[in-house]
């Protein structure tokens, strides 16, 4: 997939500790294929992994030099994605069976701040692993958005708003732009995929305090009413990933941090980012899966009647 995608780089990282004070000068720093600050590597779309290896169809094709070459090539050639599948377990041997989950531990796998270049490879992962997750996504109107938009919802995994422009200063101006908001999130879902979503999540999650002006009376005690006055369910979470307190957070901190969060935990609402950089998110992605199914969970999708953790209730 091209580089399409523009997104606006952030961190709902300070309000996870509840400082939100210092996020503003970390945020809102806008990243596309050709700008990045990160590294222009992390931003190209690994395309390898999306799609399985050319050469493969040449295999087989006997007496040609072409069908030698290539199936010298591409012997070694792995499945797509297999590098992030069951890093847990040797190479070369079987998955051991799932455990069975535990009755009433119930996880569900957040992604936030989607579409991105990374949500193929999360879509690649939950469906080999057969989980089902959650995807607060953003405003994109490239065909390439679109696409992963009906793709998520095809899957079975569930849509939410997480308002189209993620703009802090823009969104938390008032209880009307805020609407205001959401409701162009929700025409974009409903042209695209067909319905839109009455699930979401606050940029920054309910308690946060991006966007606040000086003087400003804080809005977010008005804002969850108004959502929910408008229909709408909101989830924060109660398992952070940790991915979103740098750039790339390095794979094992994420996966630690889900997995020692999860433990003494019945029902979790876990944290995580689809954004363009966010490698290391994919790559963790397995062994949060593998590590929560041996403590017990199962997994299932947000939806209004679903499990709610909410930081200002
Ligand atoms: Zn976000």
């Amino acid at each position: 997939m091209p580089g399409g995608i523009e997104q606006t780089v952030h961190t709902d990282a300070a309000d996870l500790t509840e400082q939100g004070g210092q996020a503003e000068a970390m945020g809102l720093t806008r990243l596309s294929g050709q700008t990045g600050t990160t590294g222009s590597a992390e931003l190209t779309p690994r395309t390898d992994a999306a799609e399985p290896p050319e050469q493969s169809v040449q295999l087989g094709i006997p007496g040609t030099d072409a069908g030698t070459v290539e199936a010298e090539r591409s012997e070694p050639e792995p499945a797509p994605h297999s590098r992030y599948l069951h890093p847990p377990y040797p190479a070369g041997k079987q998955a051991a069976p799932d455990p069975s989950p535990v009755p009433g531990k119930v996880a569900y796998l957040t992604f936030d701040d989607g579409p991105s270049i990374q949500t193929e490879p999360i879509l690649a992962i939950l469906r080999e692993y057969g989980i089902k997750a959650t995807f607060f996504v953003n405003g994109h109107d490239t065909e390439e958005a679109k696409s992963l938009y009906r793709q998520i919802d095809k899957e079975g995994h569930r849509l939410g708003n997480h308002t189209y422009s993620h703009d802090y200063a823009k969104i938390y101006q008032s209880e009307d732009a805020f609407m205001e908001d959401v409701r162009r999130l929700e025409r974009l879902l409903e042209e695209t995929v067909g319905h839109s979503t009455d699930i979401l999540r606050f940029p920054g999650g309910s308690n946060t305090r991006l966007g606040r002006k000086k003087g400003q009376t804080w809005i977010m005690p008005r804002l969850v009413k108004r959502v929910e006055e408008e229909g709408f369910q909101y989830f924060d979470w109660n398992v952070s990933s940790t991915d979103a307190a740098q750039a790339v957070q390095p794979k094992s901190d994420i996966v630690s941090s889900v997995l020692s969060l999860a433990k003494d935990r019945k029902k979790i609402i876990v944290l995580m980012h689809d954004v363009n950089v966010k490698t290391t998110t994919v790559e963790a992605l397995p062994e949060v899966i593998c590590g929560l199914k041996e403590q017990g969970f199962r997994f299932d999708t947000l939806d209004k009647q679903a499990f709610t953790t909410q930081f200002l209730k």
